[in-house]
C-alpha cells in the first residue's frame, strides 16, 4: 500500500506543477498581478469589497488574508467546488487534459461515495438520452408542440438538452436497469417505488455496500472500474413493479452543474388532471444534486456573466432559457425557489453586478425581496428590473421582442431606488408619522449592508428623497450599525515583524522551494551553487537563538523544526495568525536573497538580541540585595554586549535588511 500511495502522490506533485495555481484560480477569481510575483482578487469564499486574497505564482499556493482560508491549488479547488480531494486532483487533471492513473481515497466510506457520484453522473447521461430520444418519437409530440409554444426553436431545445418523459413510469428504468444497478437508480432522485418494498431493498443494500467496501481495502479505486463494479455488483432481482418513474408526461428540463454535466431535472407536467401532481416537479436532493448550491444555466453563463461583467437573476427555467435564446447569455434561474446563500456565494465568483428580474407578482415580490436581502448581505450591487404587470421576461420577449428586453435592462432601478420608490408608494402621505413609518419600512434592508459607509450614504440618501430631517434617521440607523456583528480585523504581528525577521523567514522557507523542485527558483539562478540561504539562516538563528522573544518567534520555530522533506511550507505554521504572516511575507517577496542580505539580517538580529539582553541586564543591576557573584557576572557581560554592540561587524552598513 506505501509503495502505491507514494506513486500517487507523485502523480499528485507532478500535476500540481503542471497545473499553474494562477490559471487554476484564475477560472474562478479575476486575478490582477500584485507583485513581483504574486496576483490578488477578490475572495472567492466570502463576500468583499477590496481584494484580500492573493495567489503566489512561484510558491504555487495561495492565501486570503480577510478569511485566513490558504492552501495549494487541490485545496482551492476543493474548496471553491465543494468536492473531496480526489475529485479535486481528477478535475485538475481533467482541465490540464491529463490522463488520471488512479485515485486514492482517504476512507472506504470516501471511495464508495465518490463512486456513487460517478455512476449517477453516468445515470443521468443516459436519462438525458433517453428523455431526448423520447421527444423525437410520436408521442413526444406534444411536449414539441409546448416547446414550440413557448418560442423555443430546436437549436435552443438541443442546446438545453430539454428532453419529454414519457407517460408510462416504466420505459426509463427498463432502459437503465440493463446499464445500472437497481439500488444506485434509487439513489438517483428519477424514481418512486412503494414504502413497502424499502425495507427489504436496504437491507440487500447494506449488504452490498459491505461487499464494496472489502473490495476497497487498499483505498485504491480506478473510477471506471469502480463504476462497473458498482453496476456488475447487482444482486438478485427483485419484484419489477419495485420502482417506476417519477416523471410522467412531462417537458425534461436538465439542471446542470458548472461543468455542464446534467444533476437533476425539472419536469414540467402536460397533463391537466389534477392528479398529475404539481406543475413543474424537481428532483430530490441526491448525493450529486443540492439545490441550494446550484444556479441553473451557470454551465452555459459562466463566461457571458465574467465578459458582460453582470448577470441576469431570473426566477424560473422557462424564463431563463428565453432569455438566453433571446441572445442575453449572461442568464441565470434561481429553480423556482428563493435564493440561498450558497447560491449568491457561487454567483458571487463570476461577477457581484446583478439584475434581478422576478415575477412582479405579489410571491414573486416576496422571493425578489428575499433573494435581494441575501445579495446585499453578499454585497452585491443590485439593480431591480421591473416588467409591466402580468409580464414575466419568458412573455415579455415573445410578446414585445428582444430589443424592448434589453432596452428594460439598461433602464433596470438600483435596488435602494427600487425600495424607496415602494416605501414611498406604501406610505404615500407626506406627514412625519407615515415617514417614519416609510423609514422603519426600510431599516431592516439598510441594515442587511455590511459596508459601513455604504450603510451612511444610504441613509443619507432615504432621508433626502423621503424628506427626513438626517439626524433622526441616522440616530436610528447608528443603533442599526452597532447591532451589526463588528468584523474589525485585528492589528496583526505583520506590521511588528522587522525587515531582518522578514529576510530570515524567507530564507528559511526557501528549503522546502527547494524540496518542492520549485517551479520558479529564480532566487537561486545566478547565484553561487554554495550560496543555500536556508542553511545560512538555519545555522545562525539557532546556534545563537536569535529569534527568542521576536514577533515571529513561533513561526521561526515552526519553520527551524520542519527538516527538509516539507514540500508545503504553508502547511507549517502551528497558527492561524503566524500562517497569515508566513503568507504576507512570501507574497510581497521582491528582492532576491543574497549572502548578504541574508547575513545583514542575522547582524540586525544580533543588535537587537544584544540590545534586549543589555536592557535586562541593567535592569538586573538595579535589583537591590543580589548576590556579589551574580553582580559580577552581569557587569561583565554588560561590557561583552556593549563592545559587541560597538563591533563595526555589527554595523548596520551593507545590511539592507534592517
Ligand atoms: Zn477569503
Amino acid at each position: 500500500m506505501a509503495s502505491t500511495l507514494t506513486s500517487s502522490d507523485n502523480f499528485k506533485e507532478a500535476l500540481k506543477q503542471q497545473a499553474d495555481i494562477v490559471r487554476i484560480v484564475g477560472d474562478y477569481v479575476k486575478l490582477k498581478k500584485a507583485g513581483a510575483q504574486n496576483f490578488s482578487g477578490l475572495c472567492p469564499f466570502r463576500a468583499e469589497k477590496t481584494a484580500s486574497f492573493s495567489v503566489h505564482a512561484t510558491r504555487q499556493f495561495f492565501h486570503c488574508f480577510g478569511c485566513g482560508e490558504s492552501g495549494d491549488v487541490f485545496t482551492f479547488v476543493q474548496k471553491v467546488e465543494n468536492i473531496t480531494f480526489p475529485e479535486a486532483v481528477r478535475l485538475i487533471a481533467q482541465k490540464l487534459g491529463v490522463a488520471l492513473p488512479k485515485v486514492s481515497f482517504s476512507s472506504p466510506a470516501e471511495a464508495r461515495d465518490a463512486q456513487v457520484r460517478m455512476a449517477l453522473l453516468d445515470v443521468h447521461v443516459r436519462a438525458v438520452t433517453f428523455f431526448q430520444e423520447c421527444l423525437r418519437r410520436p408521442e413526444g409530440a406534444s411536449a414539441l408542440e409546448y416547446l414550440k409554444g413557448r418560442g423555443l426553436d430546436a437549436e435552443t431545445i438541443s442546446r438545453f438538452r430539454i428532453g419529454y418523459a414519457p407517460d408510462s413510469g416504466f420505459l426509463l428504468r427498463d432502459a437503465l436497469r440493463r446499464e445500472f444497478d437497481e439500488e444506485l437508480l434509487r439513489e438517483s432522485g428519477l424514481f418512486s417505488w412503494k414504502e413497502g418494498d424499502r425495507s427489504q431493498v436496504s437491507g440487500v443494500g447494506s449488504q452490498q455496500q459491505q461487499v464494496l467496501r472489502s473490495a476497497q481495502d487498499d483505498n485504491l479505486v480506478e473510477n471506471s472500474a469502480a463504476g462497473l463494479e458498482l453496476r456488475a455488483k447487482s444482486l438478485e432481482p427483485r419484484a419489477a413493479a419495485a420502482i417506476y418513474s417519477k416523471f410522467r408526461n412531462r417537458v425534461m428540463f436538465p439542471i446542470c452543474n458548472e461543468q455542464g454535466k446534467a444533476i437533476a431535472f425539472t419536469g414540467r407536467t402536460l397533463s391537466t388532471h389534477e392528479k398529475a401532481g404539481p406543475k413543474y416537479l424537481n428532483s430530490p436532493e441526491t448525493p450529486i444534486y443540492s439545490k441550494s448550491r446550484v444556479l441553473f444555466n451557470l454551465d452555459n453563463a459562466k463566461e457571458a456573466i465574467r465578459k458582460l461583467e453582470y448577470s441576469i437573476l431570473v426566477e424560473g427555467q422557462m424564463d431563463c432559457i428565453s432569455v438566453y435564446a433571446a441572445g442575453f447569455h449572461n442568464v441565470i434561474a434561481s429553480s423556482g425557489t428563493a435564493f440561498t446563500e450558497l447560491q449568491a456565494k457561487l454567483l458571487g465568483r463570476f461577477s457581484k453586478n446583478v439584475v434581478v428580474n422576478f415575477d412582479p407578482d405579489t410571491a414573486g415580490a416576496r422571493a425578489t425581496e428575499r433573494t435581494l436581502g441575501l445579495l446585499v448581505e453578499e454585497e452585491f450591487s443590485i439593480r431591480v428590473l421591473t416588467l409591466e404587470t402580468g409580464f414575466d421576461p419568458d412573455l415579455f420577449i415573445r410578446r414585445k421582442g428582444k430589443d424592448a428586453y434589453g432596452a428594460s435592462l439598461k433602464n433596470s432601478q438600483k435596488y435602494f431606488d427600487y425600495l424607496i420608490d415602494r416605501a414611498r408608494a406604501q406610505f404615500p402621505v407626506r406627514n412625519s408619522e407615515s415617514k417614519v413609518k416609510a423609514v422603519n419600512h426600510l431599516l431592516p434592508h439598510i441594515q442587511r449592508v455590511p459596508n459601513r459607509i455604504v450603510r451612511d450614504e444610504l441613509a443619507l440618501e432615504i432621508s433626502q428623497k423621503l424628506g427626513i430631517d438626517s439626524a433622526v434617521l441616522r440616530q436610528e440607523l447608528k443603533h442599526a450599525a452597532t447591532t451589526r456583528s463588528a468584523t474589525a480585523v485585528k492589528a496583526s504581528a505583520e506590521t511588528q515583524v522587522t525587515g531582518a525577521e522578514r529576510v530570515l523567514i524567507r530564507a528559511l522557507a526557501s528549503a522546502t522551494e527547494m524540496q518542492a523542485g520549485g517551479t520558479g527558483s529564480s532566487a537561486r539562478e545566478g547565484t553561487e551553487k554554495e550560496f543555500d540561504p536556508a542553511r545560512q539562516a538555519q545555522y545562525a538563528l539557532q546556534s545563537e537563538r536569535l529569534y527568542e522573544g521576536l514577533g515571529s518567534q513561533s513561526l521561526m520555530e515552526a519553520l527551524l523544526g520542519a527538516g527538509t522533506e516539507t514540500a508545503d511550507v504553508m502547511a507549517l505554521p502551528k497558527t492561524e495568525d503566524d500562517r497569515r504572516l508566513l503568507a504576507a511575507i512570501l507574497m510581497s517577496e521582491e528582492e532576491e536573497l543574497t549572502p548578504e542580505t541574508v547575513e545583514g539580517a542575522v547582524r540586525a538580529l544580533r543588535r537587537i538580541y544584544y540590545r534586549r539582553r543589555l536592557e535586562e541586564v541593567q535592569l538586573g543591576l538595579q535589583r537591590a540585595g543580589l548576590p556579589l557573584e551574580e553582580r559580577q557576572a552581569l557587569l561583565q557581560e554588560k561590557v561583552r554586549l556593549k563592545r559587541a554592540l560597538m563591533d563595526p561587524g555589527l554595523a548596520e552598513t551593507g545590511s539592507k535588511a534592517s
